[in-house]
């Protein structure tokens, strides 16, 4: 049983297609796995009855040697994206009784391929967090030292695919969500450019910096999902064209491959092991052929304070819907203004309160130009700097997170220890740009580190083969 779980997405893919495994078994290894796994807490909603529905019927279409890219495949998807009849509470006590009419159209595209859903992953409430430990539903524990967290705010769907529960997870980064809990469970980590994968259907935190993408043990996995979920979306006005026909087809030499090293990446705030493993990663790559080169993001100290505004402001006015009155929980009212007050009150946690509040504060008459309207303006020049570092270089290697996996509890008490975990993933989402996090190393008593490669916008592929120069899974 052990061995089918260790299996990576792509060869799970094929021994489906030989008819070396079933679904059916493929599924019910995998929901042994998490119910042995519950301490963890990785899903909020685990789909037992519906996924080995789903299988059976992924059974039936292989033996008849029909079936999609993702035919049988067991895959857990973030508890903020929306699926059809399935509970979707974005860890929030708001959305506890939440079921979605419709399913998000990358939901929508696993099951056309024939991906069987498993569970919904826990996560930071509505995505907010860098520990997991903003669920109303509990904190997740990280699977390899249950005493740190998984990272957030896709701690869930990052835990669940490093401990062998589901063979690759869907999650959202906003700012960091998706990359840093793959660094810090020791998986693979995509967020995709701006517009390439839909986002129809996944409950907005900050609309000008969300991306969904894909967790997964390998870079070939990761490369294999994305070439599922890229496409032209019409429910998504911002979504683009794709622009490769296929992403698993990427090069997997890096020799000639300018990587860009940026001093403001390996400051005072990089932990020494951590920092120690990356440029390990980086003399790897050099070693086979790759050239590396000097770039400077100039901008990089105001990204993450540009990043709280803007995210904060944008939050502020996505979660005004959350009223009482269409979706979630209605407390109990005498009137119209108790009916908001009341729901929102006992709704939110206290994390996404704080964001709301310093959201419309940013926003407010008479803060605006000195909050909201500046951090645009840095934005602009975060921007130009990403752009004139590619100048000179394919693509920007640097650390994911600053240190390793924290222990739980260890930082909530000042809660901008917290944000300083994002200060090297923010920048990606201000820009617009892709970023891979891939594991290349361990530091701090054998937790996992994560090297960062941020790319051009669309150039997904170069990130693939830079990644898959650490790691070889091709
Ligand atoms: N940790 C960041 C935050 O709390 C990023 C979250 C995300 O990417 N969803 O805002």
């Amino acid at each position: 049983m052990n061995d089918l779980l260790n299996m990576s997405l792509t060869e799970c893919v094929k021994a489906l297609k030989e008819k070396k495994v079933s679904s059916v078994e493929l599924t019910k290894a995998c929901l042994k796995r998490i119910e042995e796994n519950k301490k963890l807490n990785d899903f909020i909603t685990v789909c037992a009855d519906s996924a080995l529905a789903a299988a059976k019927e992924s059974d039936r279409r292989l033996a008849d040697g029909r079936g999609g890219m993702l035919e049988g495949v067991p895959i857990a998807v973030k508890d903020n994206i929306s699926t059809e009849g399935i509970r979707t509470t974005c860890a929030s006590k708001f959305l506890d009784n939440y079921i979605p009419p419709f399913d998000a159209s990358v939901v929508e595209a696993l099951r056309r391929e024939g991906a069987v859903i498993i569970g919904k992953t826990n996560m930071d409430e509505f995505a907010m967090g860098s520990g997991n430990e903003n669920s109303a539903y509990g904190a997740v524990k990280n699977f390899r030292d249950n005493s740190r967290v998984p990272g957030g705010s896709s701690g869930g769907s990052a835990n669940c695919v490093a401990a062998g529960e589901a063979f690759a997870a869907l999650g959202s980064d906003t700012g960091g969500s998706i990359r840093q809990p793959a660094a810090y469970c020791g998986v693979v980590g995509l967020k995709p450019t701006y517009s390439l994968v839909s986002r129809y259907g996944l409950v907005a935190f900050a609309s000008s910096l969300d991306q969904i993408g894909p967790l997964t043990r390998t870079v070939k996995d990761a490369a294999y999902m994305l070439d599922v979920l890229a496409f032209k979306d019409g429910k998504d006005s911002t979504s683009s064209e794709r622009t490769e026909k296929c992403y698993s087809d990427y090069p997997t030499d890096v020799k000639g491959k300018k990587i860009g090293i940026a001093r403001e990446y390996f400051g005072d705030a990089l932990d020494k092991g951590v920092k120690d493993e990356i440029m390990k990663a980086v003399k790897l790559l050099e070693s086979k052929g790759a050239e590396i080169v000097d770039v400077e993001i100039k901008s990089f100290p105001a990204a993450l304070a540009t990043y709280y505004v803007l995210s904060s402001a944008e939050a502020a006015s996505n979660l005004a819907r959350f009223d009482g009155v269409k979706y979630g929980i209605r407390a109990e009212n005498d009137d119209l203004y108790s009916l908001y007050y009341n729901s929102r009150t006992q709704g939110f946690g206290a994390e996404v309160k704080r964001r709301i509040m310093t959201g419309n504060y940013v926003l407010s008459s008479g803060y605006y130009d000195a909050y909201y309207l500046k951090a645009s303006k840095i934005r602009t020049l975060i921007k130009k700097d990403f752009e004139k570092a590619f100048e000179k270089c394919d693509a920007i290697v640097g650390p994911t997170a600053p240190t390793v996996a924290f222990k739980a509890g260890d930082k909530t008490k000042d809660y901008t220890k917290v944000y300083l975990e994002d200060i090297y993933t923010v920048p990606v989402n201000i820009a617009g740009l892709p970023a891979i996090s891939v594991p290349c190393g361990v530091a701090d008593g054998g937790m996992p580190v994560g090297v960062q490669f941020i790319g051009k916008a669309f150039d997904e592929k170069t990130l693939f083969t830079l990644a898959e120069g650490i790691c070889n899974s091709k």
